[in-house]
């Protein structure tokens, strides 16, 4: 027998230790948003429809019609570090599925009220299962459309901190958009549908060019203005759409970058690209682009975020060389370089 008396480490319950991790997966609506939209594009959907009301506090609705979960997985969904996507270390270097920490579900069920209703393409019946921070409600069988609807109303509810810590609903929607802008263009093919309270924001089939996509979301505008590149090494594939130098913002927010298929943020690639823009439009403007990295996966580290926001590179100046000079070469090619000294 230990002596347990004289012991002040304790394992925390998981519903304790649930909350604390979700404080790093989930900050905000829009975490949610992601990870229910990642979740969505692993399970194979070709169809994603996202629902808002009042910028995510009080619901935020994901339907997919992906492969759905079968009724043994149901209550193993929310648990802690319960996955489907990969199963040892050596998965975690060849990860091709946006999720694998197998984290979201139970971090957004612990502060949240979820609603799932779920169906294989092979199951007759699927099953809407009910949990409350981090409580099971209800689970029954229930007739839904084959794939995955979840709600989440009144995220924090339990988190009264959390809560004050929103920003204004135009702010928390802003990044709900960015969220949802980032899904639909690193995956042309799916289609999106975005309703935000009773306006639909965006309706993108799938199976959109690149170009369509782009003008779909940001406007008829862009469509002319777009330059394709691609470059290709040993190392490293750099793709993806620029705009024209003339068609910049006096505001940031449609600056996109991609590692194999994952929204990052990555100061010294952003600075860099914006400097080339700085040739033409002078300091200052924005333009839109999204940049498509594609790099063995080994040679990447996706785990280093929580919210896989960022990555570290093996290379990284090598990323950055190859991507500034083929970013530089496709802007050379369509545009003059206007008559001013070269301000790198
Ligand atoms: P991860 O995505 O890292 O595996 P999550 O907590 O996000 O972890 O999800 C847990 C598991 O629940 C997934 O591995 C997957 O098997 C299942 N799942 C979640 N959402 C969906 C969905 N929309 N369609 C199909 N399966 C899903
Ligand atoms: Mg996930």
């Amino acid at each position: 027998e230990t002596d347990s008396s004289n012991s002040i480490i304790r394992q925390l319950p998981p519903e304790i230790s649930n909350k604390i991790a979700a404080g790093e997966v989930i900050q905000r609506p829009s975490s949610v948003v992601k990870e229910l939209l990642d979740n969505s594009i692993d399970a194979g959907a070709d169809h994603i429809k996202i629902v808002i009301q009042n910028a995510g506090r009080t619901l935020i609705q994901v339907v997919d019609n992906g492969s759905g979960i079968g009724k043994e997985d149901i209550r193993l969904c929310f648990e802690q570090h319960a996955t489907s996507k990969i199963q040892d270390m050596d998965d975690l270097f060849r990860v091709r599925t946006l999720g694998f920490r197998g984290e979201a579900m139970a971090s957004i069920a612990s502060v949240a009220q979820v609603t799932l209703k779920t169906k294989r393409h092979e199951d007759d019946m699927g099953y809407k299962y009910e949990i409350w921070g981090g409580e099971e409600k209800s689970f029954e069988p229930a007739a839904v459309e084959a794939g995955t609807s979840v709600a989440v109303r009144n995220l924090f509810f339990n988190v009264r901190a959390r809560r004050q810590f929103l920003k204004t609903d135009a702010t928390e929607f802003r990044h709900i958009l960015k969220t949802v802008q980032q899904a639909a263009l690193a995956n042309p093919d799916i289609g999106f549908e975005l309703i935000a309270d009773t306006d639909t924001i965006y309706d993108l089939p799938k199976e959109q060019s690149m170009k369509e996509r782009i003008s779909g979301m940001f406007g008829k505008s862009y469509k002319a203005s777009l330059i394709k590149f691609r470059e290709e090494t040993s190392y490293l594939t750099v793709h993806g759409i620029l705009a024209d130098p003339k068609l910049t913002k006096r505001s940031r927010g449609e600056q996109f970058i991609f590692v194999n298929g994952r929204p990052i943020q990555h100061r010294w690639l952003t600075h860099t690209i914006l400097s080339i823009y700085d040739t033409w439009t002078g300091e200052k403007d924005y333009p839109f682009y999204a940049i498509f990295l594609e790099v063995d996966p080994k040679q990447v580290d996706v785990n280093v975020h929580p919210a896989k926001e960022e990555v570290k590179f093996e290379d990284e100046r090598s990323m950055i060389k190859l991507t500034k000079s083929v970013v530089k070469k496709a802007l050379n090619e369509q545009f003059l370089v206007p008559d001013v000294t070269d301000r790198e």
